[in-house]
């Protein structure tokens, strides 16, 4: 199942990590939710493919330790979504579509 693009609605902010908002239910080590809100990946669907750390033209994205997640034991952090230029690059070549962008969410 792919990340809800509408996870802003139908979740609460109930954490920040590296000055970005973390999106609930969050349940450690198995349940870790949404990090980032204009860059937002869902840590739950993650599975470490990589491969948006290494298209990301501003580098985004940074390797986190989730030691105990079914899916994977890292994970594609945000951590600088604020420089993100909305190449949608990261959105595209995701193979389990983790990952939304939308500036727009960041300033409602
Ligand atoms: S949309 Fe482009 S710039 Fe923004 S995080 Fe994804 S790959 Fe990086």
């Amino acid at each position: 199942m792919p990340i809800d693009p509408d996870f802003a609605h139908n979740r609460d902010v109930v954490d920040e990590h590296e000055g970005h908002d973390v999106w609930g239910p969050v349940e450690e080590p198995e349940t870790l939710g949404i990090h980032g809100t204009h860059v937002a990946v869902d840590f739950d669907i993650c599975l470490a493919d990589g491969a948006c750390l290494e298209d990301c033209p501003v580098d985004v994205f940074e390797w986190v330790e989730t030691p105990g997640h079914p899916e994977s034991e890292r994970k594609a952090d945000p951590a600088n979504e604020s420089s993100c230029i909305d190449c949608m690059l990261c959105v595209d070549v995701c193979p389990v579509d983790a990952i939304d962008v939308n500036p727009a969410r960041a300033e409602e």
